[in-house]
């Protein structure tokens, strides 16, 4: 997708502070940190929602929560985390590419997400 900003974070084309990558998923630091951990997953391959993914979608939706502990853990939220994905517009999904945000740290996880 071509303006999609996530696909852009993808191809280099816009920076992020990368985490972690592997053939399917890309994570990154959301600039908008929201807990002493706040990173985003997100499939390489443009995908809209979690409501636009399909049965052919299984092993890169697998990778998305495969790597959230490891992910978690080496932010530096070893004792627990939330993996959330708004969905759609009721879902408060701001940016039309799927992502999984991982929200942790020291400081308990409030309601706000
Ligand atoms: P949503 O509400 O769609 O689930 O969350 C979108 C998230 O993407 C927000 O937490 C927002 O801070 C983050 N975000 C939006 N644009 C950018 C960007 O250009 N770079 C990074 N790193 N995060 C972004
Ligand atoms: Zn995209």
């Amino acid at each position: 997708m071509d303006n999609c900003i996530f696909c852009k974070i993808v191809r280099g084309e816009i920076p992020s502070r990368k985490v972690y990558e592997d053939e399917h998923v890309f994570a990154f630091h959301d600039i908008n940190p929201l807990r002493p951990v706040h990173v985003l997953v997100i499939p390489k391959r443009h995908i809209e929602s979690l409501a636009h993914a399909s049965e052919a979608d299984a092993p890169v939706l697998g990778r998305l929560l495969a790597v959230a502990n490891k992910i978690a853990v080496d932010q530096g939220s070893p004792e627990g985390f939330r993996v959330i994905i708004n969905t759609g517009r009721i879902g408060q999904q701001e940016v039309p590419h799927l992502h999984a945000h991982i929200v942790g740290g020291d400081a308990p996880v409030g309601p706000m997400l």
